[in-house]
């Protein structure tokens, strides 16, 4: 893993959350974008090497509406970057990680993804990320 990509935090209204973490961090986010494939509007800010995503629900069965309903809104997942998502998994899976799809997926912000489950890493939900080239 090569560095820590990006924080994700789960928001109840994208829209109100954006104003206030741009109060935050004093300025407002790079991008936004909807990722119908995991069912969020994500948006983000860069934040040096590293960028905070702030990930809002499109419907009741998404994900990010599940963790809220269960945990409240807060810090869902962190995301690493990777030079190669494949072997990467592969390597996860080798030292008895649970993956949550077989295959990399299309994320936000021009990534292949796949998520690692909590329960294999301390309760941590682990992103890995490479950038699509
Ligand atoms: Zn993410």
């Amino acid at each position: 893993m090569l560095k820590i990509e990006h924080l994700g935090i789960a928001v109840k209204d994208l829209e109100q959350s954006n104003l206030l973490f741009t109060k935050l961090f004093g300025k407002a986010p790079y991008k936004l974008e909807k990722v119908e494939s995991e069912h969020v509007s994500t948006s983000f800010f860069m934040m040096g090497e590293s960028k905070i995503e702030l990930l809002e629900a499109t419907d009741p069965n998404s994900p990010i509406a599940k963790f809220i309903e269960k945990k409240g809104e807060g810090i869902h997942h962190i995301a690493f970057e990777v030079s190669d998502i494949y072997a990467e998994m592969q390597r996860m899976k080798s030292e008895g990680f649970t993956l949550l799809s077989e295959e990399p997926k299309k994320g936000a912000d021009n990534k292949l993804i796949c998520f690692l489950h909590p329960k294999s890493s301390n309760g941590v939900l682990i992103e890995l990320c490479q950038e699509m080239k």
